[in-house]
């Protein structure tokens, strides 16, 4: 039979070769990467990298010697340009691949913001290694970064920025950053981490244009009082990369559909990470997560289940971020009935504590800041139904509840 191969180069295409040489398949491996690096992991490009405490090697899932050591084709700087599900080849331009069985870790991309696009202004986004090189060079005492949106991505360029010693600006829509995610007195406790680093955080702001100028550019709001920037920094989200799946004919809905076991319509092909809108077994419905906890587990799972093994992807979602001294492990989906009450437990001016989003009794959703030693409890209680009170109550330990 043909090789397998594995379209991607980020988490989930790194996984997923390292699990099938390590669950003993010994045959033809290609992996097919529009990137000039090895399959390399992303959450240190807006901390480490930002922070100038890790290098692009530092990144990287397997070292760059991995692949030949392990007789995988590794051909990095292709991208593929199509599929042909019937004759089961993958097309890179004028040449085309055979597979026997092919794995889609295509990931997402930034969400384009349309007021910046042609503004001549410097913009950037953050996804690859070279988008972080672009912004860190920027990341100086006295720069001028703007932000637009306060969502994770944001909020860890802000982050990084201010603690280079750059002036920043953050600009959101919404009345609190991650407002959607945290609910209001958890997303507060973010507005005020950013103000009390010397962010200026801008809530509720409508940004109404982008205009390049002779030392940078300038962000129009509808407020007036327009902002000055060296850079301005994008992070509205991000959407995943589904054309040739949707060009192959692939079933396809806010990501590529798959089952739990993350195959698609097609029988010989897979998919995961981030482009994979999954079934979840136990949250009963689909899911597209867009984190690395997701891409890594599902990169294995998508390896053996490739393999023949009978696997599913089960795990709730989660989600670390560190943004200044804080850090924190956030377990759960609420998923479109959402919370309808939030529990803090703990000291959120001294950034340790916990916090849990409930549904009637049930934990959707649990987080610890700054408190290592709830991350097993986190775990442990959220899909659990529990008494809210006693979830409420600082006094029950939380092993007790
Ligand atoms: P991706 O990493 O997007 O990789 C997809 C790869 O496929 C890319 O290399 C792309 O070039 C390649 N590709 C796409 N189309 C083609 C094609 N046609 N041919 C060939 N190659 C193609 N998550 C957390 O949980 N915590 C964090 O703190 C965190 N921080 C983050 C910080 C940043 C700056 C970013 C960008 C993401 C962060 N994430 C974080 C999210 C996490 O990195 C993603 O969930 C993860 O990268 C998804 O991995 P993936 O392999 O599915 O896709």
């Amino acid at each position: 039979s043909g090789p397998i191969v594995v379209v991607g180069g980020g988490l989930a295409a790194g996984k997923a070769v390292a699990q099938l040489r390590d669950s003993g398949y010994d045959g033809e491996l290609v992996v097919l990467t529009a990137e000039d690096h090895p399959p390399y992991e992303r959450p240190p490009l807006s901390k480490d990298l930002l922070l100038g405490e890790a290098g692009p090697d530092d990144t990287l899932v397997q070292e760059q010697g991995w692949y030949a050591a392990h007789d995988v084709d590794l051909r990095t700087g292709t991208r593929v340009t199509g599929l042909d599900l019937a004759a089961r080849e993958v097309v890179v331009g004028d040449e085309r691949i055979g597979y026997d069985r092919l794995l889609l870790a295509t990931g997402a991309r930034p969400r384009p913001f349309a007021p910046a696009d042609d503004s001549g202004a410097p913009v950037a986004y953050l996804r690859t290694l070279e988008d972080a090189a672009r912004i860190k060079e920027q990341l100086t005492e006295g720069r001028r970064i703007a932000v637009v949106g306060a969502g994770w991505i944001g909020l860890e360029v802000a982050s990084s920025a201010r603690q280079n010693g750059a002036e920043v600006v953050v600009l959101e829509s919404a009345a609190q950053p991650l407002l959607g995610v945290l609910g209001d007195e958890v997303a507060a406790v973010f507005a005020e981490l950013h103000r009390s680093h010397g962010v200026d955080l801008r809530l509720g702001t409508e940004v109404t244009g982008v205009r390049a100028t002779d030392d940078g550019g300038v962000v129009e709001l509808a407020s007036g009082d327009p902002v000055p920037f060296d850079l301005l920094v994008v992070g509205i989200g991000v959407e995943p990369v589904v054309e040739l799946a949707e060009a192959a004919g692939l079933q396809v809905d806010d990501g590529v559909l798959v089952d739990a076991s993350l195959r698609t319509s097609d029988p010989h092909v897979w998919a995961a990470g981030d482009v994979a809108n999954a079934e979840h077994p136990v949250l009963g419905r689909r899911l597209r997560v867009e984190h690395w906890d997701t891409a890594s587990r599902h990169g294995e799972t998508a390896a053996r289940s490739l393999l023949g093994e009978s696997v599913q992807h089960d795990e709730l979602p989660y989600f670390f971020t560190d943004q200044y001294d804080l850090g924190m492990e956030y377990v759960g989906h609420p998923g479109p009935e959402g919370f309808d009450r939030v529990v803090v437990r703990g000291d959120t001016d001294g950034l340790v504590f916990t916090a849990w989003w409930l549904r009637g009794r049930e934990v959707v959703a649990g987080m610890q800041v700054n408190d290592w030693d709830a991350t097993d409890e986190v775990r442990r209680l959220v899909g659990t139904e529990v008494d809210p009170d006693r979830l409420a109550d600082d006094q029950v330990a939380l092993a007790d509840v």
